[in-house]
């Protein structure tokens, strides 16, 4: 894309949220050179945010392992060895001593995930009670618990549910490749159920799979043109597990990663951006870029579910280094 044809495009993206990306027009944002992306990233970004404030989120594992999907990238998927013994699902007292924690360290979003391809309803019944009581101190919640029907997504909406996470996690052609135990469709299905109750949509996807960048930039056009753009949008780098199929994946290089954040926030402009896995193993520096393409959310907390996640310190000093502040 030259650069007059691509101003254009980009201004009409300052203008107003689009749906209708095409591929085209996000593999040649993908092209731009380094600087020009992410001054056209952070342009956005001011314009829809402070760039000084960073969510903060908490995730917690309610029930870990033993999971029917076959997801390779996933450590508690019970198709492969990966150590991650099967559990039962927390009690409501043990959810709320983490809630609280995560509340008094700073963050004001909590979330909870269950590794199921679906929830039963008497699981559910459960996750509600955990929704209400963790609404009662304050907290935003989230939840990530598989598929739902639509009547499981007004459940949690009536417990007071204010946000689904659901990941595409990569583009509609690589997605065999990573699981073959649901399709594309299903998790379309899902996400149109948690929109129709009115719960907020959290939805993003993982990259370092062994994924090309066409498959980012579907990737990216997958979620770009869901009818309503996912109010938080995770993008994560693959954590690589032993025992998971993906365990020896090369990794993949930290500009092509800044960039995939830049054409989120590029053509997702009012969604919240949130560096989500992988960040142990990211420099300081990488996730200063991260900011500065337009990521203004992380997760908090040594743990995301089964797999490392810096140290709560490790995080108020870089915060602090940057001049960064949570977002209220
Ligand atoms: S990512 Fe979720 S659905 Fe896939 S195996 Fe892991 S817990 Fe199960």
């Amino acid at each position: 894309m030259s650069l007059a044809a691509d101003d254009s495009a980009v201004l009409s993206g300052l203008c107003h949220v689009r749906h209708d990306w095409t591929r085209t027009e996000i593999g040649a944002l993908f092209d731009l050179p380094f600087p020009e992306l992410l001054f056209r990233a952070q342009s956005i970004h001011r314009r829809y945010f402070d760039p000084t404030e960073v969510q903060i989120s908490t995730l917690l594992s309610i029930k870990t392992g033993g999971c029917p999907e076959d997801c390779a990238y996933c450590p508690q998927s019970a198709h492969y060895d990966a150590g991650v013994p099967a559990g039962r699902l927390m009690t409501l007292d043990a959810v709320l001593v983490e809630a609280r924690a995560a509340k008094s360290a700073g963050a004001s979003r909590f979330c909870m995930g269950a590794a199921w391809r679906s929830p039963k309803d008497r699981d559910l019944e459960h996750v509600c009670e955990m929704v209400e009581a963790v609404k009662e101190l304050g907290l935003e919640t989230c939840a990530t618990l598989g598929m739902l029907t639509a009547a499981q997504a007004r459940k949690l909406k009536r417990s007071g549910l204010d946000y689904y996470n659901h990941n595409l996690d990569t583009s509609p052609e690589f997605y065999g490749e990573i699981i073959t135990t649901r399709v594309y469709q299903d998790r379309l299905e899902t996400l149109e159920y948690v929109r129709d109750a009115g719960i907020h949509v959290c939805c993003g996807g993982i990259v370092g799979m062994g994924e090309t960048r066409v498959d980012r930039i579907g990737m990216i056009a997958a979620l770009a043109s869901l009818p309503v753009h996912p109010e938080s949008v995770p993008i994560n780098m693959l954590a690589r597990v032993a025992g998971t199929p993906l365990a020896d994946q090369p990794p993949l290089g930290p500009f092509e990663f800044v960039r995939t954040i830049a054409v989120a926030r590029i053509t997702m402009p009012r969604s919240v951006v949130r560096l989500s896995a992988g960040r142990e193993d990211m420099s300081e520096e990488t996730q200063a870029l991260c900011f500065l393409a337009g990521a203004n959310s992380i997760f908090y907390g040594p743990k995301l579910l089964t797999t490392g996640n810096p140290e709560r310190d490790r995080d108020r000093v870089l915060m602090d280094k940057l001049g960064l502040s949570p977002m209220e």
